[in-house]
């Protein structure tokens, strides 16, 4: 198993990466056009190209903006109606998996920016029942996420004749590199399948329950050929366009809308991930029981490249989290109505070979693992940090706890009488 010389990376990474010959990743080569970018050019470029959908005659929005109340949602809506001025319909796919301060985030998204919003939940029996699905056939407790969340946004678009969806960064960009900025990938079909789910399409799903038939799995159902061609609805990026700086930008968003942020069980990175109980929870320890990384090693490559912290500092930040079982898995067991020893029978067959070994008893180790990886020598590779930048927490409205059950629908204001803050 190789790991990035720079951003520890390891090279069995579920999006594809690739190692040049001095052992750096492709999403560090790919970061390094940041630094060698004309961003204000790309940004007007942007704007120019916003500006062909404003006011189209006859629509009342511009654009759809795919949104959970995350900080990076709050910049992407602050940049698109304030700054570009155009009139976006924000769009919530239901994850089911609510936290309460996640809640109150998305009401001050819809609140603070004043925007239109659509929501769309598909029923929990359902939802439950694909989860059973996709955890046996693809190791997967969070496909409904991926693929409602990728795909609530284009239905909206298509039905509204809204010809432009406008996403904030992907992964195979910001964190893999699988892409040039250059190259300004758009949001398709294909990108869609490929990317953000992995290779699996509701299609996949149909015939593996009585209980999951075709109309339900309308919500995962993308658009056909047909009507895309049709709407012809196109989706950007906006961090094909800006220099994409997630901790920096939510900063500004708890300054200027006072987003609200929360610590987590399995990294330190208290911005990203705190609407949803699991996605850096129970659908990370997944991912961590499948290949052997997780989140953390994510937001440590990010922070190595953005030379906010050293590779000693950012293994040590790993070691920390990345082996740590998360208290929310009880909800997620018993929201799900299995057993934990369950849970493991349907993960254990996805467990990636080139990182766990099993022993004679049968119990899982890691082999050729980040964590045994030391001492760091100084290297050409090595960025340097200039730029060291911890993430903060803001004071919560009320306390959240990571064994609290799921929101399925919240309260949606924020005044001191919510929340029991006081009694009202
Ligand atoms: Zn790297």
């Amino acid at each position: 198993m190789k790991y990035c010389e720079r951003c520890l990376y390891p090279e069995n990474h579920a999006l594809n990466i690739i190692f040049d010959k001095s052992g750096v990743c492709s999403g560090c080569r790919v970061h390094e056009e940041k630094y060698t970018s004309n961003w204000e050019k790309k940004e007007s470029e942007l704007g120019d190209l916003l500006s062909q959908y404003k006011g189209r005659p006859g629509s009342h929005y511009d654009c759809v903006i795919p949104v959970s109340g995350t900080g990076d949602d709050f910049f992407v809506v602050d940049l698109v109606k304030n700054k570009f001025g155009l009139n976006p319909l924000l769009a919530t796919y239901n994850t089911h998996f609510n936290t309460k301060v996640g809640i109150r985030n998305l009401a001050r998204l819809i609140s603070k920016l004043d925007c239109d919003h659509l929501n769309s939940t598909v029923g929990p029996e359902t939802i439950k029942e694909i989860t059973k699905i996709t955890l046996r056939k693809f190791g997967d407790m969070y496909w409904h996420v991926l693929a409602g969340s990728q795909t609530f946004p284009v239905q909206v678009a298509t039905k509204l004749d809204i010809p432009l969806i406008v996403w904030g960064v992907n992964g195979w960009l910001d964190q893999v590199g699988m892409f040039s900025h250059h190259d300004r990938v758009e949001m398709t079909k294909k990108v869609r399948k490929e990317h953000a789910m992995r290779g699996f399409d509701a299609e996949a799903l149909i015939g593996e329950s009585e209980k999951v038939t075709k109309k339900d799995l309308q919500a995962f159902t993308y658009p056909s050929d047909a009507q895309l061609e049709t709407s012809r609805v196109r989706g950007l990026y906006v961090g094909n366009y800006i220099f994409w700086d997630s901790q920096k930008q939510i900063e500004n968003m708890i300054e200027k809308f006072g987003y609200e942020t929360n610590a987590q069980e399995r990294t330190y990175n208290s911005y990203e991930s705190i609407h949803c109980f699991n996605n850096a929870s129970v659908h990370d320890y997944v991912k961590y029981l499948k290949f052997g990384y997780g989140k953390v090693c994510d937001h440590v490559a990010r922070d190595i490249r953005l030379k906010r912290r050293t590779k000693e500092q950012g293994h040590a930040l790993i070691k920390k989290y990345l082996t740590v079982k998360p208290k929310a898995l009880a909800t997620f067991l018993d929201w799900l109505g299995i057993s934990e020893t369950e849970f493991f029978a349907l993960v254990n067959p996805h467990r990636d070979q080139a990182v766990w070994g099993q022993d004679d008893q049968g119990n899982w180790y890691l082999k050729n693992s980040i964590l045994d990886i030391q001492p760091f020598s100084e290297s050409e590779n090595d960025l340097g940090v200039t730029d060291p930048r911890e993430y903060k927490i803001t004071p919560l409205l009320e306390i959240e706890r990571p064994t609290d059950e799921y929101i399925l629908m919240g309260r949606t204001y924020m005044d001191e009488r919510n929340f029991k803050a006081v009694e009202g």
